[in-house]
């Protein structure tokens, strides 16, 4: 069984420059019913869960025609779901996608601090942070 490790600063500060998550800031709060417009409800829910050794581009190229993707990934990155493809991203990319969001959801979206600065004005929240990288990183594991 494989731990799935910490964001590195650099993949947290290149999360936060991501068109996807810029869009998912936008579209946070845009349309609570977005569920009920996405593309995948026309297709195999596997096609969204696969396997940890299978490609995902499938439902990735889905999600990039899909009206509601910045919805949906605000609402992944709000519940810190880690399983699957949401708003045309992969557990993977969402795990510093989460980190830059808890931090962009909550100040101004093109504040360029890190987390893991010791500057960071996201002190306060570091712990929090943290413990919700300890459950990611649980989640991960099991998933393998
Ligand atoms: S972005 Fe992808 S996962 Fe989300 S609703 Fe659209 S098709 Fe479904």
């Amino acid at each position: 069984m494989t731990r799935a490790r910490m964001p590195r600063a650099h993949e947290v500060a290149a999360a936060r420059r991501d068109p996807r998550l810029l869009r998912a800031l936008g579209e946070r709060d845009l349309d609570p019913a977005w569920r009920t417009r996405g593309l995948c409800q026309s297709v195999d829910p596997e096609t969204f869960f696969p396997a940890p050794s299978e490609a995902a581009d499938a439902a990735i190229a889905l999600c990039r025609t899909c009206d509601v993707q910045g919805s949906c990934l605000a609402w992944a990155l709000d519940v810190g779901d880690c399983h699957g493809v949401w708003g045309a991203t992969t557990p993977r990319e969402r795990r510093a996608m989460l980190v830059a969001w808890r931090s962009e959801a909550h100040s101004s979206p093109y504040d360029d601090s890190s987390p893991y600065d010791d500057n960071s004005p996201y002190d306060d929240n570091r712990l929090a942070e943290l413990n919700v990288l300890r459950v990611l990183e649980q989640v991960g594991a099991a998933s393998r």
